[in-house]
């Protein structure tokens, strides 16, 4: 989505450890209008197939899947992170590490948000390596509901996490892949070298 790269090379920051920040208009400060043309877009891309529930993990993707579960006229649920594997009872979990935090969470979620027959979306803001989004689809998996595919806001597509899940037979849809970055800029997927990033 041209809109969401232009403002990646505009506003992103690259920091170490392979981190693009983005808090200025996607996950801290959030440029409503940005992700309402990127929920639309997600909405155009699966509106044939049935989605019942958008399913994303705190806190970072709820605004994006807000704003997609809108577009569906249904409702979005969010995965809590905890930081014990000792869990209460009535809950899908999985554990799940944080490739931001570098430490390992269990996500949960109600068996009663999740039905047997929901068709799931699931949301988030970004993909690295994929343990978010498979920790997600376990929880789908446990639930007995169907996974219609993944909906992502920027794919960091050199981490593999993307590209594995769709070599699965996933449907891995991302708003902007990047395929590079460094001090001497960002390369979108099937993209010229852009401009240098700040920070
Ligand atoms: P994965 O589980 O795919 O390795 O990482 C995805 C999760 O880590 C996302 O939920 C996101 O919150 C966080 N994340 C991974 N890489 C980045 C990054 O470069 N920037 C930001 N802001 N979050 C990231």
């Amino acid at each position: 989505m041209k809109k969401l790269e232009s403002e990646i090379i505009e506003r992103g920051k690259v920091l170490p450890g392979n981190v693009l920040k983005v808090g200025s208009f996607l996950n801290q400060q959030m440029d409503v209008k940005l992700l309402s043309e990127m929920a639309k877009s997600v909405y155009e891309r699966f509106a044939s197939k049935g989605v019942t529930k958008i399913l994303t993990v705190e806190a970072s993707g709820i605004a994006l899947a807000v704003l997609i579960a809108e577009k569906f006229g249904v409702d979005a649920v969010f995965a809590k992170k905890t930081k014990t594997a000792n869990v209460e009872g009535g809950v899908y979990s999985a554990e799940c590490y944080s490739y931001t935090h570098k430490k390992s969470n269990t996500l949960i979620v109600p068996q009663e948000y999740i039905l047997s027959d929901d068709k799931i979306l699931i949301a988030d803001d970004f993909l690295a390596n994929g343990e978010a989004i498979r920790a997600l689809r376990k929880i789908v998996l446990q639930a007995g509901a169907s996974l219609v595919g993944v909906a992502i806001g920027i794919e960091k597509g050199f981490q593999g996490g993307g590209d594995a899940l769709r070599n699965e037979g996933i449907d891995v849809y991302s708003l902007a892949i990047v395929d590079k970055m460094d001090e001497n800029g960002i390369q979108f997927r099937s993209k010229q070298r852009l401009k240098n990033p700040k920070g």
